[in-house]
């Protein structure tokens, strides 16, 4: 993998018109060569992603460290660990992954063999953003290379720490001919779409992702985007608070609060808030001490322009546990919000921090009514120690993925699809739909040559088919 040369030196790259245009003219020689296509390639590929991920354990969680104060138990559980999970299932399946699918033919094609095959759509372009850098490059790049193809992978800019590393790592693993990385922030990333790719799979923002899918647009490019929102979680009446606290706030405050799926507001009654926040506390001061400023175990806010936008929604309903902050460490506490308005920033906008507001509703229904007039969030949780409760939520909801009394542990598994709906994205990852994700589904059928008698029905001059059968 190489990192584009026009990057490493700025200076030389603003007088280029076009920084990318070799990298990209280059990683298409290669994907045209049909180098990457052989199975033995991309394993061999993956193998080297996989030893990478073992051999440099260190250095990138230094770098998450330094990133975003993560601590190692997070990194390598919500990072490195899945990735390393992720190329071994690839290099298991890969074979099968690859084989041609068959098909049931009909009365006209039954002497032929229709099958669908899986092949490479050629130069990807991967972009992700800062919050989970090494996992949200590295598990699509695992789909893209197990997919045959060639990728230019853009990191964020925002996690830099990360950035560095794999900028400076994946080249001495990866195939430089097939694989490059370009750096920089918005502009770089512009100029970068300008080029047509065969696919791009784009993790951000919304807002964001609109702009990718309208530069992907002028070259009719497929998207894979993977978004974010306001995740809901319902809590009921019946259930045991101080277990559904110890889940809420591990999923709401783990990587502070910074996870496109981490509940982002709470939905009970009034009476289920009296009883969940004395448990929250507990948790909170369970799992971070009683001056979690001090945790080893809580990160923070990855640059001040965040903690200034967090520290701007704490203002919003009434303080009820934490609200504490320190900018210079770009400290924010775990917190926990009451008396929300739903007009109010911190219900408008993605939290993305360890700020909980608890919004109270009178009904199951009240709560699906109001989750329902908002966007498609990418995740949904609903709490109850009824699983009739739990399924009316998942029956009367849409969202990207579902959690029933728990948080995001469903995306650690591989056999389940990740992604979001309506405005959280579209098109899904992990495990096989990875790999289907980076690979065209192409339509074939083969026929022989030869019987060309039994064609004649199909032919001009017509006539009523029930006579020549
Ligand atoms: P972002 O959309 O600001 O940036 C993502 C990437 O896009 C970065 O690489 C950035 O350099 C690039 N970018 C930013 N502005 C651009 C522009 N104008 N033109 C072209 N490229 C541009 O997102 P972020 O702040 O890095 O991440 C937070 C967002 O990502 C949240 O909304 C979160 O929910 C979402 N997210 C989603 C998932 C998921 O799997 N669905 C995972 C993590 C984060």
């Amino acid at each position: 993998m190489l990192v584009s040369a026009a990057l490493c030196h700025p200076l030389h790259c603003s007088m280029d018109p076009d920084p990318h245009e070799d990298t990209v003219r280059r990683l298409r020689e290669a994907f045209s060569s049909g180098k990457t296509r052989p199975a033995e390639f991309r394993a061999a590929q993956l193998q080297a992603l996989g030893r990478l991920l073992s051999e440099r354990k260190q250095q990138l969680q230094d770098a998450l460290a330094r990133d975003l104060h993560k601590s190692a138990f997070e990194s390598d559980m919500s990072e490195i660990i899945l990735c390393q999970n992720e190329v071994n299932l690839a290099l298991k399946n890969l074979h099968t992954w690859m084989k041609d699918e068959p098909a049931a033919t009909n009365l006209f094609t039954k002497m032929g063999s229709a099958f669908t095959r899986k092949e490479p759509f050629g130069l990807v372009l991967i972009i992700s953003p800062w919050n989970y850098p090494v996992n949200l490059s590295l598990m699509p790049l695992v789909g893209a290379i197990a997919a045959g193809n060639c990728v230019i992978l853009k990191p964020s800019e925002i996690s830099k720490g990360t950035e560095k590393v794999l900028a400076e790592l994946l080249p001495q693993y990866l195939d430089q001919s097939c694989f490059a990385m370009v750096l920089g922030g918005p502009q770089e990333t512009g100029k970068l779409l300008e080029h047509k790719f065969d696919h791009i799979f784009f993790t951000g923002s919304p807002r964001v992702g609109k702009i990718i899918m309208a530069a992907a647009a002028k070259h009719l490019t497929p998207v894979t985007l993977e978004l974010g929102g306001k995740n809901p979680c319902y809590v009921d009446d019946d259930c045991d608070p101080q277990t559904v606290a110890n889940r809420v706030a591990w999923f709401r405050y783990f990587n502070t609060g910074q996870t496109c799926v981490a509940p982002d507001y709470v939905l009970c009654s009034p009476e289920m808030q009296e009883r969940l926040l004395p448990a929250l506390q507990s948790a909170i001061t369970r799992f971070y001490g009683d001056d979690p400023q001090t945790s080893p175990n809580l990160g923070r806010i990855i640059n001040q322009k965040h903690f200034k936008r967090l520290q701007g929604l704490l203002g919003c309903g009434r303080v009820a546990i934490g609200g504490q902050t320190d900018e210079r460490d770009c400290y924010i506490a775990p917190t926990v919000l009451v008396d929300v308005q739903e007009t109010e920033p911190v219900m408008q906008e993605e939290i993305f921090g360890p700020i909980l507001p608890l919004v109270t509703v009178r009904s199951l229904d009240e709560a699906i009514n109001f989750i329902n007039r908002r966007e498609k969030p990418l995740a949904l949780y609903a709490f109850s120690n009824s699983s009739q409760v739990v399924n009316h939520v998942l029956e009367c909801t849409s969202s990207g993925g579902f959690g029933g009394n728990d948080g995001f542990l469903y995306l650690t598994l591989p056999s389940l699809p990740f992604g979001g709906v309506g405005n959280s994205g579209m098109g899904r990852y992990h495990g096989k739909f990875s790999f289907d994700t980076f690979s065209h589904h192409r339509a074939c059928l083969l026929r022989s040559s030869g019987m060309e008698k039994l064609n004649e029905i199909r032919y001009p001059p017509y006539g009523p088919w029930s006579e020549q059968l």
